[in-house]
């Protein structure tokens, strides 16, 4: 049997190649990928031809597995699994045992693209969410639209969302954002920016940044209350963001980065946002717009960079 698996082979190009069928060694789970999300966090990557190519990506996979190594316990063919593993745009894909989780069989694959649950319960969990809560996110796109569901878990009473485009506006009033506006009209009594206000309550308790861009970023740091909660979940790929310290030492806020390294971290927040998703308490399923084959993952990305009607989420389906 052959394998297939899409590489990246220059800014902005990949290519399907094919290899004999991987056999999983020591402590490996060979898993035949179902559903694999395009994540933000790799366009710059894909666009920019880094690392190296040829390059694999893909590290949102969800699957099932086909075959297991010497000394995996806990696993066997056909099970359903999601988890951290990467190069994942490929019909089959290797796996360290430690590195995935069974699927609950309530839950669909698009539903379990394990790494974007991990990164979005672990952002959650970072960011401290009083019940009654006035909590705004920034960015409604994929990991925006997570969040606002967490946050609803939590007992935020009113959610605030934002965001340039009106379908993704749209989407979260859909799920339950208490109000939406475009950037450009964010209501006076949610910025706070003149120091000789800081004891009126304009501002909001916590906002989360998921934008990953410089005016998100900033207008995340007006909306924030004094004594609130700034929580950066969006993946800021360039350096030079400019911050205003100044202000966010006056308001005495606290500034959380959502963002984790650790695998051990990582796989319990999955773990968390499986049973989530079993319960029927959040849904990433619904977030996904747009699918793509094995040989399209470069328009994949170029729709993710230029957001068509309607997009939200893509994944490849090898
Ligand atoms: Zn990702």
């Amino acid at each position: 049997m052959v394998n297939r698996y899409s590489q990246m082979i220059a800014p902005g190009r990949s290519e399907v190649v094919e290899e004999p069928t991987p056999a999983p060694q020591v402590g490996e789970v060979l898993v035949k990928v179902t559903v694999c999300g395009v994540c933000a966090s790799e366009l710059h990557p894909w666009q920019e031809g880094r690392p190296d190519p040829p390059y694999r990506f893909g590290h949102e996979p969800a699957g099932v597995v086909v075959a297991v190594g010497p000394g995996v316990t806990g696993f066997a063919p056909d099970d359903r699994v999601t988890g951290l593993f990467t190069g994942a745009y490929s019909r089959l894909c290797l796996a360290r045992a430690e590195q995935i989780l069974p699927i609950p069989a309530e839950v669909p694959d698009t539903a379990a693209l394990g790494e974007p649950l991990a990164c979005l319960v672990n952002g959650q969990r970072r960011t401290r969410v009083e019940l009654a809560d006035r909590v705004a996110v920034i960015g409604l796109g994929f990991m925006g639209l997570g969040m606002l569901q967490l946050l609803r878990l939590r007992g935020a009473a009113r959610i605030v969302a934002i965001d340039v485009r009106e379908e993704a506006r749209q989407k979260a009033a859909e799920l339950g954002a208490d109000e939406v506006y475009h950037p450009a009209d964010v209501p006076d009594t949610y910025r706070l920016t003149r120091f000789d206000e800081w004891q009126s309550t304009k501002g909001l308790d916590v906002v989360v940044e998921a934008s990953g861009t410089q005016p998100g970023l900033t207008l995340a740091g007006e909306m924030v209350k004094a004594h609130g909660i700034l929580s950066i979940l969006g993946y800021h790929q360039a350096s030079d963001r400019q911050v205003d310290v100044g202000m966010w030492n006056w308001k005495a806020i606290d500034v959380v980065n959502a963002h984790v390294r650790r695998h051990a971290d990582l796989m319990e927040s999955m773990r968390i946002g499986l049973e989530l998703t079993r319960g029927g308490l959040i849904d990433l399923g619904q977030l996904v717009t747009h699918r793509y084959g094995l040989e399209d993952v470069d328009r994949a990305y170029s729709d993710l960079r230029d957001k068509p009607a309607g997009f939200i989420k893509a994944v490849v389906l090898p």
